[in-house]
């Protein structure tokens, strides 16, 4: 069987085994979803937006992720503090200087999607962007879009390194950036490797397209993004590696809160691949196109920020 059969034998025997889980995946086509189109600032729409309301993400939403929170909790991705009902399936990566790290997938037991996966190290060890590991991934979990959230933009658990996957169709960035053609920019990689960095669909991204796992590319990049907080996607199809870099500035907006007049949001992949997870109603209700714009604003780089990463980047290789 390949891991995409595992994962499915997986999903179904702790549909099963595990009534947590059986319960919050059943509740999901319950939840209340509506779309917003965002503007191009020309009145056109450049990208979709799926709201979900789901009070169970309460729990990662208004997570306290301060490190003294962090280190006086006991790390839920630790098997030691795991329900016994959590089962795993082994994918293990080889890197370059023969050393081997050891990852378990599992079912995420709060999900945001149909099918929402937990991907996390073995060991306990500190929650970096290691988009290697993130490409092989991808490779080998075929369909499937591998989502980053860094430490300060979304990881709950930012000391036990680990990623999240869902089908690439649950994302509705996913397709917007496949069908871009043209309006990259140059790049002296050859046309079968291409790079946006731009904000022309709503949110201020870098994009590149690559064709092999050594892509300098997307390894310069990361370089370029050294010390700065950042959320990324990656996923495989038609045998390129699709890769996404949100550069952010910081972790919540401004407005965060649950007093009246503050928004109960906490942006990480999947809020910038298109999904808004709210678990308070009136913030379901309440989140406009330009609210979303402005929170993508306030949170992301600049465009001037943007292009001291692109001088940087353009040093680097
Ligand atoms: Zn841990």
């Amino acid at each position: 069987m390949n891991l995409v059969e595992d994962i499915e034998v997986l999903h179904a025997r702790q549909m099963c085994n595990w009534p947590l889980a059986h319960d919050n995946y059943a509740a999901l086509d319950g939840l209340l979803t509506r779309e917003l189109w965002l503007d191009d600032g020309e009145g056109r729409s450049c990208a979709r937006i799926v709201m979900q309301h789901n009070p169970e993400r309460v729990r990662s939403t208004a997570a306290d992720v301060s490190p003294e929170a962090i280190s006086r909790r006991p790390c839920f991705l630790c098997k030691e503090n795991q329900p016994p009902e959590q089962e795993t399936v082994m994918w293990r990566y080889s890197q370059e200087n023969g050393l081997e790290r050891l990852y378990k997938i599992q079912i995420n037991p709060y999900p945001i999607f149909k099918r929402h996966l937990t991907i996390a190290s073995m060991q306990h060890e500190e929650q970096r962007c290691r988009y290697r590991e993130m490409m092989a991934l991808a490779h080998d979990l075929h369909g499937y879009v591998i989502m980053f959230n860094g430490e300060g933009c979304g990881a709950s658990a930012p000391d036990h390194l680990h990623f999240q996957a869902t089908l690439q169709d649950e994302l509705p960035l996913c397709a917007e950036l496949e069908a871009r053609n043209g309006d990259g920019l140059d790049s002296c990689y050859g046309s079968f490797n291409e790079l946006w960095m731009d904000n022309k669909l709503g949110r201020q991204l870098i994009y590149i397209r690559a064709h092999a796992m050594n892509s300098a590319l997307i390894s310069d990049m990361n370089i370029a993004l050294n010390g700065w907080r950042r959320n990324a996607l990656c996923w495989f199809k038609e045998d390129v590696w699709h890769f996404v870099y949100f550069p952010r500035k910081a972790g919540r907006p401004s407005c965060y809160g649950q007093e009246p007049g503050q928004y109960l949001v906490s942006p990480a992949a999947a809020e910038y691949g298109g999904v808004w997870v709210l678990p308070r109603k009136q913030d379901f209700y309440g989140l406009t196109p330009e609210l979303i714009g402005s929170f993508y604003e306030e949170l992301s780089f600049s465009a001037r920020e943007m292009e001291f990463i692109y001088n940087d980047y353009g040093r680097v290789n």
